[in-house]
């Protein structure tokens, strides 16, 4: 049985009174929540004040990159040891914003997951395909590219440690969503990928997120779906009362 995870990615969004707020409401709301994993990744600057005020309770925290390299002259980057240091237990690899804005690549996603894993951080490494290459019939060829590029030289061991998000992009931000079928396809077919390359306990323990405008009105058509094992949420997650209730329908 996989344990649903459900995970928040602040974006470039809050300020240090709005992340006091979204966590003060976060805190109460889903202090009663039992069966499924949560997280939020705020923004770099307030990781530290985020790991404060969360303590000790269930909500983990998460950062939304990170460089592979420990230290030096890397302006503007951020290291895995220092996102450990300030309270993360996670981070999000891959975002397809980091792939099209900031011109990230798999191979660059994969010494970012290696490095991740070394220090202990759980990494969600986000994949998935824009519309063009859907309506041109590639999305399970973009995928197994992605995957493939992303888990290069990983072995069973080290992908049991992660967790995969699939956010087709022409679903990121644009109030689109796939339909759960479509959702299923592509997560079962990434189950399928996994259960191929690291074996069928693998590919079972395995969580696969969904995201792409994920909202407490479509999360349980997607969360009830075989292969779709919680959410990667954007939008929604800076509001304290639609991530609780996405929360609740993981649970
Ligand atoms: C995301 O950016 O990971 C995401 C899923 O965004 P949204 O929920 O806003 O579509």
């Amino acid at each position: 049985m996989r344990t649903p995870f459900v995970a928040g990615n602040w974006k470039m969004n809050t300020i240090s009174s709005e992340v006091k707020d979204l966590l003060g409401s976060l805190k109460s709301s889903l202090a009663d929540v039992d069966g499924v994993d949560v997280a939020v990744c705020p923004p770099f600057p307030y990781l530290s004040l985020a790991s404060d005020i969360l303590g000790g309770c269930r909500i983990r925290l998460g950062a939304q990159s990170m460089y592979w390299e420990e230290e030096g002259a890397y302006t503007g980057e951020v290291s895995a040891r220092m996102l450990k240091d300030v309270g993360c237990e996670l981070v999000i690899l891959g975002h397809s914003e980091r792939r099209h804005l900031f011109g990230e690549t798999d191979a660059m996603v994969c010494r970012k997951i290696r490095k991740a894993l070394a220090v202990g951080l759980h990494p969600i490494v986000c994949v998935g395909e824009t519309l063009e290459e859907r309506e041109a019939g590639k999305t399970e060829e973009v995928i197994e590219t992605q995957v493939k590029g992303c888990l290069e030289g990983f072995s069973s061991q080290d992908v049991e440690r992660l967790t995969i998000a699939y956010e087709p992009i022409w679903a990121i931000g644009t109030g689109k969503t796939a339909t759960p079928e479509q959702a299923q396809e592509a997560h079962r077919f990434i189950r399928g990928w996994i259960d191929q390359k690291f074996g069928r306990e693998v590919g079972n323990e395995t969580r696969i997120q969904y995201g792409g405008n994920v909202k407490p009105e479509n999360a349980n058509a997607l969360m009830t779906q075989p292969d779709i094992d919680g959410a990667l949420v954007g939008g929604a997650s800076l509001k304290a009362e639609s991530f609780a209730a996405i929360v609740r329908v993981a649970m």
